[in-house]
């Protein structure tokens, strides 16, 4: 019998009515190896109304006995690395080094999050006026939603959980219907570690759930991460609403190579970035390009060698570099986009349509992919494409090679290859992108800094986690206050003005 994963409201597991299901796929073997049912508007305000009870509780408790629950729950999920790597390896594809790498990083967050009681101290200002100090509090906001995407689903649902947590709130998760079963296991190690009841809710579902949660007047703020069409359709929706959110979209990353970039990094950096985790990361490098023909020649005919002797396969096969995208869908997707590229004439060096695993022949594999000489005014280039391709874009200059991320529609992260601090810095400085790497492919920012895109890659004016997190998910009173001793007649209350 397939498995059936269900709801988790008020400290356990809830079997919704179920009236709508999703297929959770094994990506390696093709086969539906778990039905999610999904959750009607009516089981989204079951939740919410739990969320509710929970939440008022859990702000009045101090927050250095919060991170006490924090402390713990990290704990757990390292007691439980192993199988939930494995879990969420089976559901998503990635390769089981990549599902821990996709924990350790939502950990990460989890840890900065302990430092709440310090994080939510606001500040004070004695005798702003004669006898008046002003202080101010950072509040929770009550309750609050997370809507996450497939290709991380324990580090975003942890982005959520550890600051929205952490400051007070009670969080209504809608992760991935892709892969659901490992939220809901965090949601279980949660409780474990002492989190009361209603405080984390995780309801499935798709359009239908998010609409709920959008349109419920006891969702204060709406924390997305997703596509850009839908990130900026929750931005317009919680706008109308009156609600805050954060709302990051899609990607298409550049990593530019100078010529006297140390090549040999730049080709393990480039293989590693474009082609791990089967190119599904938002902040993937799957655009190359190198400055001068030189520099082209030689990137392109060392990564070509590189990429074919890549190693696709189960994502459980320690020795596999990647492994199958999530879905049959996906992967018919992103084969068009490499017929589009073909189509709009970029050279096609490898194609990995037709890849093909003996014994998981229904796998949802794609072999690398390489484009060379792939121009500006192309779909394929303009587009995202979320899969295991590369496509080089070749330029004359930094300054032609730097306008290619700074125009582009897309800017969440960019990086830069050379030994040259001064380009560097100035590139740096001047490139319209939200996260820049310099010498470092994948320059996801850690957990004490705060991550978010530019332009079409984030519809928000707030990042995920640090300092920024905390403010999102928090807002501020400011209190001004007087203590009048013996004859106030005396000091009449005097507000401070510009003379
Ligand atoms: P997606 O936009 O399809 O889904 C994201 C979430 O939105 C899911 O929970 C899904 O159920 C929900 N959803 C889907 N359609 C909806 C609709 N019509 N109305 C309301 N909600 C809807 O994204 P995905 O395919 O799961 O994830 C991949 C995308 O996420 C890529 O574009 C990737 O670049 C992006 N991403 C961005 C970041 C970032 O921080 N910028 C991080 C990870 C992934």
């Amino acid at each position: 019998m397939t498995r059936e994963i269900h709801h988790f409201i008020d400290g356990r597991s809830f079997i919704g009515t179920a009236e709508r299901q999703g297929d959770v796929f094994n990506p390696s073997t093709g086969e539906v190896q778990a039905r999610v049912g999904f959750a009607t508007p009516d089981e989204v305000d079951r939740a919410v109304a739990g969320a509710r009870t929970g939440q008022a509780a859990w702000a009045a408790m101090n927050p250095q006995r919060r991170a006490r629950v924090l402390f713990r729950f990290k704990d757990l999920v390292e007691q439980e690395m192993d199988s939930l790597a494995a879990l969420l390896s089976s559901e998503h594809g990635k390769v089981i080094a990549d599902a821990k790498g996709d924990l350790i990083r939502g950990l990460e967050v989890i840890e900065f999050a302990c430092g709440v009681p310090h994080l939510m101290k606001g500040e004070y200002t004695e005798s702003a006026g004669s006898g008046i100090d002003v202080y101010s509090m950072r509040q929770p906001l009550g309750v609050v939603a997370g809507i996450s995407p497939f290709n991380f689903p324990a580090m975003i649902p942890m982005w959520f959980m550890g600051m929205a947590i952490a400051t007070g709130n009670a969080l209504v998760l809608k992760p991935s219907e892709r892969d659901p079963s490992v939220p809901v296991r965090l949601a279980e190690l949660w409780m474990e570690a002492g989190l009361p009841e209603g405080v984390l809710q995780v309801v499935h579902g798709d359009k239908e759930a998010v609409d709920a949660l959008l349109h419920h007047d006891d969702i204060k703020a709406v924390s997305f991460v997703g596509s850009s069409d839908i990130a900026h359709y929750i931005a317009r929706t919680c706008t109308e609403q009156g609600k805050r959110f954060q709302a990051m979209g899609g990607a298409k990353n550049h990593g530019i190579i100078m010529p006297d970039a140390d090549m040999d990094q730049v080709v393990k950096d480039f293989l590693g970035a474009a082609y791990g985790s089967a190119g599904e990361r938002c902040m993937a490098l799957p655009v190359a390009v190198p400055v001068g023909e030189d520099t082209a020649e030689e990137f392109v005919t060392r990564i070509k060698a590189e990429a074919e002797s890549l190693q696709v396969g189960v994502s459980n096969d320690p020795n596999a570099h990647y492994g199958p995208v999530v879905t049959s869908t996906h992967k018919a997707r992103i084969e068009s986009y490499i017929q589009m590229g073909v189509d709009e004439g970029a050279d096609l060096l490898l194609d990995g349509r037709g890849f093909s695993l003996q014994g998981h022949e229904n796998g949802f594999f794609i072999g690398p992919t390489l484009f060379d000489r792939v121009k500006p005014e192309m779909k394929s280039y303009q587009e995202e494409i979320f899969g295991p391709v590369l496509q080089v874009v070749r330029a004359s200059n930094l300054e032609e090679a730097a306008a290619l991320p700074s125009q582009h529609q897309y800017g969440n992260g960019v990086a830069i290859f050379t030994r040259s601090g001064l380009a560097a810095r100035e590139f740096a400085a001047k490139v319209n992108v939200g996260m820049v790497g310099i010498n470092v492919p994948i320059p996801v920012p850690v957990a004490y800094h705060s991550f978010g895109g530019w332009k079409r890659s984030a519809f928000t004016d707030t990042n995920q986690y640090g300092t920024e997190g905390i403010r999102f998910f928090t807002k501020i009173k400011t209190v001004t206050q007087r203590w009048p001793s013996g004859d106030i007649g005396d000091q009449a209350f005097v507000i401070p003005t510009m003379q």
